[in-house]
């Protein structure tokens, strides 16, 4: 019977996507005898689950791209028999047998091998109106035909996404992709839970550049429908929002209902229990993917986590345990990535959260710099958080988020933690090196040598939340910016002693306080610790500057609900009208507030009207212009993200003030000139030019006295009766005639006058009756 076994195995496999198809091709090439049958429930198996939101968003065009393998070509390349439609119910492990239904029928089936990659189903917890059809989940191909279905027909204009995870993400963007309007609601307060709040806060920011509604810390509570206008979605915090259709990715579970009374051991998450070959309490049956639980790799730990890498990998070590060939499944340490809009967060190992929760001692450090060396057009600032042991260094944990370059970071990084690498092997990785890719000290060594640092205290740091948790009397928060930096935002209560300034005004610290020292991403707040501490005071360096503290601020919501800034983020320029005259600013590879500093120079330079254009790869830039603008009166004319790179065009000046126009939205404009008098003309002038150069359309009215202005030296003659006559001598005949209305002093004031106007650059009265004609 055993040889009969070796020479022909009987092997079943449920579930036909990552890890099945993975197991039935790597079990083809071992055993070529073996007969090997693959059930799947749905309609394909070998599709590809993570592209599905893509072709929603129309990124991925071609359905069809999606499917990788149709059952006819798996079964004639790997000849394995492909049983589509058909759904298994139940297994019975002391008969070696499954059930299976298809079409409305019950049969039982014999295996030697059974091997079960179920995957796991979205989770649709029993919230009053959850079974309205347009509250969807997507897992396949069947999912994503009805939501593009919607977006396609425009039935859903307006989406509510519930759950801030991949899928929540993922579909996030590719529905604003579609023009709809998207509110993403999640019960945590911030969105991509395996990363830290400050780090994920980036990203929030992000959803909110690119016209996501956030509604953090906040939870869908019921659904009403309402007929033709939509579902109501009611939340937690008492808010509702309206909408045409919801995507609800709150999470998965393992797809695992039809083992409940199978004897395979489960979870109380109901995951199946393995050990390292992948195999269950039954030495004949295999579990992988989704449905299994792991080892986390750091803390040793049972956990669920969904990723199709250790999905396929699984499957492998399945068809190699079963073919004899001796593989484990160690651990699974959820490296992951995600893209969201033109920013990459990707994590690996060990967060904070669950650090603390673990309760597993860590020291941490942020760094922030940019993809490739600043100089080199493009570059994208890029920030990196680790966690290593406190003991030796041993890296714990990595989490980076930027725009290019993070795939590869976290790669090394993922790699280093997995073969147990310290920060002082990250610091001396040699990694590739080219302006157009990195930097000579790459930002993983610039990692490492940040945490050498703390870890040999050589910089005692300090942490952007304990400034907020713990205001204390006996401590100086000194910020060692410049100026305009300390000026355009920073930590409250904190004093200003620029780095350059600071060794000769350490006379005004007090060497009894400890000092909390700050720049914008730990650079000078470094240097300046470390001349503070070799002075004898007591210092410790803000861990990723101010840059790391102030989106913590904004990362710290409170069942925040925070709507996008249209104003700020218009994807087509406002009012935006060609000016030759344009100053252009490149801040590209420019960290915050670098960018602003910048633009306050241009603007320094130019004269009231001119307009700047700059160009910054930094999204706090974004963020900080409009109310910079505000600020300092100038009028942002509009903002607009191309590709990651956020352009905006200011134009010096308000437009109101310059030239008392309302706001935008009232362009026409009427004036009645009543007055023949020098200085009112030239102020009426003033007012109807700098309008017109604002975008509005002007219309002066002259009456009878105001006329006078647009009289000729020359006119053609016309015969008038004796009072015309008389009244045409008295009047000024054009601008050049006019007279100030006090002190004229029969021309010699108004003479006066014109002479000063001159000297001032003042345009005459001509001149702007010439431009206003113009
Ligand atoms: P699945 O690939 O889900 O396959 C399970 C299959 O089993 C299903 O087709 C199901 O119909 C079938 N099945 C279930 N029960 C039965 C039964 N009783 N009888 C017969 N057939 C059955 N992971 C990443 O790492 N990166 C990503 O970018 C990413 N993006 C994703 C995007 C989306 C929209 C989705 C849904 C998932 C994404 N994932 C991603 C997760 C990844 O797809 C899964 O981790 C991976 O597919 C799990 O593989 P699996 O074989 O366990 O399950």
């Amino acid at each position: 019977m055993v040889e009969i076994m070796t020479e022909r195995k009987r092997i079943t496999v449920v579930g036909g996507v990552a890890g099945g198809a993975s197991f039935a091709a790597r079990m083809r090439r071992l055993d070529e005898r073996a007969r090997i049958t693959l059930y799947e429930r749905g309609e394909h198996i070998s599709f590809a689950n993570c592209g599905l939101p893509y072709h929603i968003g129309d990124t991925i065009k071609n359905r069809d791209d999606l499917i990788i393998q149709t059952p006819e070509k798996f079964r004639r390349r790997y000849a394995v028999e492909v049983q589509t439609r058909n759904e298994v119910v139940a297994v019975h492990p002391a008969r070696n047998t499954i059930e299976v239904e298809s079409n409305g029928e019950k049969r039982e089936e014999p295996y030697d091998y059974l091997v079960l990659s179920p995957g796991s189903a979205p989770i649709r917890p029993p919230i009053p109106g959850i079974d309205d059809p347009r509250i969807l989940t997507l897992r396949n191909i069947a999912d994503m035909d009805r939501i593009r279905a919607l977006v396609d027909e425009r039935r859903a204009q307006r989406t509510v996404v519930v759950g801030g995870g991949f899928i929540g993400l993922e579909m996030a963007e590719n529905l604003r992709h579609r023009g709809g309007e998207v509110t993403l609601i999640e019960m945590a307060k911030q969105v991509f839970a395996p990363a830290d709040p400050e780090m994920a806060a980036v990203i929030q920011q992000h959803l909110t550049l690119n016209g996501v509604t956030l509604a953090l810390g906040d939870a869908a509570q019921k659904f009403v429908d309402k007929k033709c206008d939509g579902i109501e979605v009611a939340l937690q915090s008492g808010k509702t929002i309206e909408a045409d259709a919801v995507i609800l990715a709150i999470g998965v579970r393992p797809d695992t209902h039809f083992l409940t009374d199978s004897d395979i051991a489960l979870t109380r998450r109901g995951a199946i229990e393995v050990d390292a070959h992948m195999r269950t309490n039954h030495k004949n049956i295999f579990a992988v993917g989704d449905a299994v639980e792991v080892v986390d790799f750091i803390s040793g730990r049972k956990v669920h986590v969904p990723l199709a890498g250790p999905a396929n990998r699984q499957g492998r070590i399945a068809a190699d345990t079963i073919a004899g060939i001796e593989s484990t499944y160690k651990a699974t340490q959820g490296t992951a990535i995600c893209k969201v809009f033109d920013l990459t967060v990707a994590v690996t190992g060990l967060n904070e959260k669950n650090a603390k929760t673990w309760d597993i001692p860590h020291l941490k450090s942020y760094t922030h710099g940019a993809d490739h060396a600043g100089y080199y057009p493009g570059a994208f600032p890029l920030s990196i958080k680790i966690l290593f042991s406190p003991d030796d260094g041993r890296l714990l944990g990595a989490q980076v988020v930027g725009k290019n370059g993070i795939d590869k970071r976290i790669d090394v990084l993922a790699t280093a933690l997995r073969h147990g690498l310290t920060i002082y092997d990250l610091a001396e990785l040699e990694l590739a090196y080219a302006p157009p890719y990195g930097s000579a000290k790459d930002p993983v060594n610039m990692a490492g040598f940040v945490a050498q640092n703390i870890l040999e205290k050589r910089m005692p740091v300090a942490f952007a939340e304990e400034i907020a948790s713990s205001p204390r009397e006996d401590r100086v928060i000194l910020d060692v910016r410049t100026r305009t930096e300390h000026e355009n935002g920073a930590i409250e209560g904190s004093i200003n002693i620029p780095i350059d300034e600071l060794r000769e005004r350490l006379g005004e610290l007090d060497k009894a306080k400890e000092h909390l020292v700050y720049c914008q991403v730990g650079l000078r707040g470094y240097l300046a610790t470390r001349t503070l501490l070799q002075e004898g005071f007591r210092a410790a360096n803000l861990s990723g500057g101010y840059k790391t503290y102030s989106t913590l601020q904004t990362a710290d919501y409170d069942s925040s609900y925070v709507s996008p800034t249209h104003e700020s983020t218009c994807s087509s320029p406002t009012g935006e009208e060609s000016n030759e005259d344009r100053t252009i600013v490149d801040a590209t590879g420019r960290q915050c507030p670098g960018p602003i500093m910048q633009l306050k120079k241009a603007v320094d330079q130019c004269r009231e009207g001119q307009e700047i254009e700059i160009r910054a790869t930094d999204q706090g830039f974004a963020l900080d212009v409009p109310s910079w603008c505000n600020r300092t009166q100038n009028t942002l004319m509009s903002l607009v993200n191309e590709g990651g790179v956020f352009k905006a065009i200011i134009r010096k000046g308000r437009r109101g003030d310059a030239c008392t126009v309302p706001q935008d939205g009232d362009r026409n404009k009427t004036m009645v000139i009543f007055s023949n008098d020098l200085d009112r003309l030239m102020a009426a002038f003033i007012i109807a030019n700098g309008a017109a150069s604002m975008g509005s359309s002007v219309s002066l009215f002259f009456t009878f006295w105001g006329l006078n202005l647009l009289r000729k030296d020359n006119p053609p003659r016309v015969d008038k009766a004796l009072i015309e006559r008389m009244f045409s001598m008295m009047m000024p005949r054009g601008a050049g005639k006019t007279g100030l209305s006090k002190m004229h002093m029969g021309g010699a004031g108004t003479a006066m006058m014109k002479q000063v106007m001159k000297a001032k650059n003042v345009l005459s009265l001509e001149s702007l009756v010439h431009q206003a004609q113009e």
